[in-house]
């Protein structure tokens, strides 16, 4: 079974200016892309050829477990934001952020916090546990939350690729934009 690159949710400029065309060009066309290649390549004439990807993402390791790992981040990050995103959620989803964090603002500030601080290349999560709390996890690398037994809600790519052509060094200031393009109805689906 060939894995694809899945199309873009939205057009590569929509972003903008909070994620420049550039960077889709390079962080979906190039890096994205690069990982569905690598793992076709990777898994072919093996056990895991003819498996569905987050059944790769649970029985593989190293590179087979990086490339699949990054191939389903990668897709579910990008539904992650919409050129109709931002503002503050709603409903079940505001319901549930007071009740874990006491309201929006200090959610914001522990995910910015956990996503500014998370060392090196990975990414920062929103997450349901198996008691189906809501927690906010790091993981490092390809680092999936499905290898957890947690079901991811949201999503912030923190790799260097992610922000250093529109705001080089400042990932702060990239995770800060992030609120204006946050997809508040996505993450009200995958509840
Ligand atoms: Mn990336």
């Amino acid at each position: 079974m060939e894995h694809k690159l899945p199309a873009l949710p939205w057009p590569k400029d929509s972003l903008a200016p909070h994620i420049s065309p550039e960077t889709i060009d390079f962080h979906y066309g190039k890096h994205h892309a690069a990982y569905v290649a690598k793992l076709n390549e990777l898994i072919k004439g093996t056990a895991l050829a003819e498996l569905p990807l987050e059944e790769i993402i649970k029985k593989a390791q190293g590179p087979t477990f990086n490339n699949a790992a990054q191939v389903w981040n990668h897709s579910f990050y990008w539904n992650c934001m919409t050129p109709r995103g931002g503002g503050a959620p709603t409903e079940k989803v505001a319901e549930l952020i007071k009740k874990k964090w006491g309201g929006f603002e200090k959610f914001k500030e522990v995910w910015s916090n956990s996503a500014v601080s998370n060392f090196g290349s990975g990414w920062t999560w929103l997450v349901k546990t198996a008691t189906g709390d809501l927690e906010i996890v790091n993981t490092s690398n390809a680092g999936c939350p499905l290898t957890e037994g947690q079901k991811p809600i949201l999503t912030i790519d923190v790799w260097e690729h992610a922000y250093y052509i529109d705001y080089r060094n400042a990932r702060a200031n990239y995770v800060a934009a992030f609120w204006n393009v946050v997809n508040w109805d996505f993450v009200a689906k995958n509840l």
